[in-house]
């Protein structure tokens, strides 16, 4: 068992910290003023190639995900809402595309969502369909050289800023349950598409928008991968998405950590520092084990992943204790610090909240169990 990073993915790490330092690091206290990050920030990732794709001789590759994971967790310890922009353009975008689109779609969209150009979201979650993914009610009929779509998705990351959204719709309704959606290419300029975006408080300062279409046309080669296999399509997405999700997640647990340890070793409280408390040291001891412990899990997902080997398992338990450890210890960073941690705009203040908003993203944790507990059952 080799645990060592390799010098590539040590040297792109250091690469992309001072890519953040950069261009997020001075920037980010007016984005989460602005609730909004800019368009431009994407065109300075997409160009210096640090959009999760790369175009070799005209072939898109998916970069590893163990590097993906580990600039994840970096970018996330500074802000988890600008790491979720990014992944969900990339993981939730560019990944269904990539996975099940045409050649021609990917040759068409593609290449401008890798330059950061063109932005991409996932429109799948709506009022009455969450984790139940197959009771989608948004409808896709079948119309002359295309199909029309009515209906809401109710939260959607990225959904103010993107040009295009992959939506799932029921195209057959008198199939299975498994066989009712499809996914489609929607350009969201389309007539009849709007969008609200919505006051949230957490994975700040990334959007999270209603997407409504009230008769929106969607030309025939915008279906993307097989009419009636959305729901797998999108699930497969998830699967994914689960491994980058997870290093967010590890980012924003060790983000809180660190605030926290920083703070236990300045504080004075009764004569002596807070990390002077054999109390907190032992929490100290027990959240950083943890932590490791959530970080090894999420790296043999992506190692699974990379290696071509079955991931579902270790991307559940991935993403199932990283969110368990990152809600634990931002709450414990932020109690650290007092009352002084209820500003919305101290450091801290983000941690417990956006440790929330990743126990739902890609799966709430009871979903993360059902899918431990299938692959246990064909295991056992
Ligand atoms: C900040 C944020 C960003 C998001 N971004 C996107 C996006 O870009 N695109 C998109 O399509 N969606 C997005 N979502 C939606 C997200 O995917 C859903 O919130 C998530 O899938 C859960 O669905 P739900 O909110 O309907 O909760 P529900 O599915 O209604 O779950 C409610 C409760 O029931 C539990 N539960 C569900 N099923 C079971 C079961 N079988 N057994 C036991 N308990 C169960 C859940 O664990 C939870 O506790 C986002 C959500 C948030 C908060």
């Amino acid at each position: 068992m080799n645990f060592a990073i390799s010098d590539e993915v040590v040297k792109d790490l250091e690469q992309f910290t001072g890519f953040l330092r950069t261009h997020l690091e001075p920037e980010l206290a007016g984005w989460y003023k602005k609730e909004a990050i800019p368009r431009e920030f994407f065109r300075i990732l997409g160009k210096d190639g640090w959009l999760g794709f790369t175009l070799k001789n005209g072939e898109f590759l998916e970069q590893s995900y163990l590097k993906q994971t580990i600039l994840l967790e970096h970018l996330a310890k500074i802000s988890p809402g600008v790491a979720v922009a990014i992944m969900a353009h990339i993981s939730l975008g560019m990944v269904p595309l990539y996975l099940f689109g045409s050649e021609k779609q990917k040759k068409i969209y593609l290449p401008p969502a890798l330059r950061g150009e063109t932005l991409l979201c996932l429109g799948n979650t709506e009022h009455k369909a969450g984790s139940d993914v197959a009771s989608i009610a948004m409808q896709a009929e079948k119309a002359e050289g295309g199909w029309i779509l009515n209906g809401t998705k109710a939260y959607v990351t990225n959904g103010a800023i993107s040009d295009l959204a992959l939506v799932t719709a029921v195209s057959d309704p008198d199939a299975s349950r498994n066989r009712r959606l499809s996914m489609f290419l929607v350009d969201l300029s389309s007539t009849g598409v709007t969008r609200q975006k919505l006051n949230k408080r957490v994975w700040l300062p990334s959007d999270l928008t209603r997407l409504s279409f009230h008769n929106v046309f969607v030309p025939e080669e915008n279906l993307v991968g097989q009419q009636g296999r959305g729901l797998q399509h999108v699930l497969a997405t998830f699967t994914q998405s689960r491994i980058p999700i997870s290093g967010l997640t590890l980012g924003t647990a060790v983000g809180a950590f660190e605030a926290g340890l920083d703070r236990a070793k300045t504080r004075e409280i009764f004569g002596k520092r807070i990390v002077d408390f054999q109390a907190k040291s032992f929490e100290i001891a027990e959240l950083f084990t943890r932590i490791e412990a959530a970080r090894l899990l999420t790296l043999k997902a992506a190692w699974h992943k990379d290696q071509g080997k079955d991931f579902r398992m270790e991307a559940a338990m991935a993403k199932y204790s990283s969110v368990e450890i990152a809600r634990e210890v931002g709450i414990w960073a932020a109690d650290l610090f007092g009352a002084a941690s209820v500003m919305q705009d101290h450091p801290v203040h983000k941690f417990p909240l956006d440790a929330w908003a990743s126990s739902l993203g890609e799966g709430t944790q009871d979903v993360q169990k059902l899918i431990i507990f299938r692959e246990i059952m064909k295991k056992y």
